[in-house]
């Protein structure tokens, strides 16, 4: 099935249904439409409010989170300073910088390290969205991966005070839950604003969706076909009120060499593009941080090993492996429509 979105790019990772005009009859909310970039990616909003259009607080929101706390290549957010001030005395940050270290850091405990906020390095030694992307060798990585881990974080958090250090040469790098991290900051804008009644908000392959549509459908949530075309969807979730869905894949971000498909997602084990036999990961989980890192831990952990971290979690998720069988938890299988063809449905171990 092919869905022509008036956001093509919706469909860069996971997308939405928009559907009907941006303007309701007086009284009823309006729908505020609004698709633009931050955090680098593409974020795509609908807001059904009976008060003024958010959507370009919620898109300044996502910028100031990144440009404050989250962003490596910023020196002076609390990120880059504590990347700064490896090895070196701890550095300050903000409680909000804290929470989500700290949440970081029980998730790469949970995961058994698949999922390690100290990738940045490496990430950036194999460089997959380059111009001409090559593999690394073993000697260009294995120093690499020697400084990196995730033990090398240690938090401070006294009667307020924040600071967290790092040990020499690692390097903090939470592109793996930041779009999800944007979902929870519109979720909490949302929450502020007595006016609005429903949302959907996608930052890239992480979406929210909050609260009820005015005519009491369901929220449509579309998943890419990891091995289709842009626009070609593997399925749809219908999801009610406060959902947070995020997508890991290796159909984005990569470069092939001699056959062979080299993508953003790393095995902390090896320095390597994971290779856990999955294509895509799709999570459900309790709040976009956790979807977020839910969804790139599983795809490093593959099928089983996944599955039992959801579990952990209580969350829910579809999973892609290489030969076109998908799986679908529980909790997902009356939600979760397939649209495409060639794949073989799975249940999750029990
Ligand atoms: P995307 O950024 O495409 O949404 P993910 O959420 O899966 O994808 O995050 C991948 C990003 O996270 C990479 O670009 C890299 O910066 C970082 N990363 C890569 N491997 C890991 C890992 N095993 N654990 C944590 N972060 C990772
Ligand atoms: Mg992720």
């Amino acid at each position: 099935m092919k869905i022509k979105s008036i956001f093509p790019l919706f469909f860069l990772t996971a997308g939405i249904f928009l559907s009907g005009c941006s303007k309701s009859p007086a009284k009823e909310p309006t729908a505020y439409d609004n698709s633009d970039i931050a955090m680098g990616t593409v974020v795509s909003q609908r807001i059904y409010s009976r008060g003024a259009d958010k959507t370009g607080e919620i898109l300044d929101l996502l910028t100031q989170t990144e440009h404050r706390y989250l962003s490596w290549r910023q020196e002076d957010s609390d990120i880059g300073k504590i990347n700064q001030q490896a090895g070196k005395e701890p550095a300050d940050v903000d409680a909000q910088t804290m929470a989500y270290l700290k949440e970081s850091l029980t998730l790469a405990e949970k995961s058994g390290g698949a999922f390690d906020p100290t990738m940045g390095k490496l990430t950036r030694l194999w460089n997959v969205e380059a111009e001409n992307p090559r593999v690394p060798s073993k000697e260009e990585i294995q120093p690499l991966l020697d400084e990196s881990g995730y033990g090398k974080i240690h938090l401070k958090d006294e009667d307020g005070q924040c600071q967290a250090a790092l040990e020499k040469g690692c390097s903090i790098d939470l592109g793996a839950v930041g779009k999800g991290i944007g979902c929870d900051e519109a979720a909490a804008l949302l929450e502020k604003d007595e006016n609005a009644q429903g949302a959907v908000v996608a930052v890239g392959g992480s979406v929210l969706t909050w609260g009820a549509k005015p005519d009491g459908t369901d929220w449509k949530v579309a998943i890419r076909d990891p091995r289709g075309e842009a626009e070609d969807l593997l399925g749809v979730l219908s999801l009610t009120d406060e959902n947070y869905v995020s997508t890991s894949g290796d159909y984005e971000k990569y470069f092939v060499q001699d056959g062979k498909r080299y993508h953003h997602i790393l095995d902390p084990a090896t320095g390597r593009p994971a290779d856990a036999g999955l294509i895509s990961v799709t999570v459900l989980g309790e709040n976009g941080l956790i979807s977020d890192g839910l969804s790139t831990a599983c795809f490093v952990l593959g099928f089983e090993k996944g599955a039992e971290l959801l579990e952990k979690y209580d969350a829910q998720g579809i999973f892609v492996d290489e030969e076109k069988k998908f799986y679908v938890s529980d909790g997902l299988t009356d939600l979760f429509d397939l649209e495409a063809s060639g794949y073989i449905v799975f249940p999750f171990p029990s």
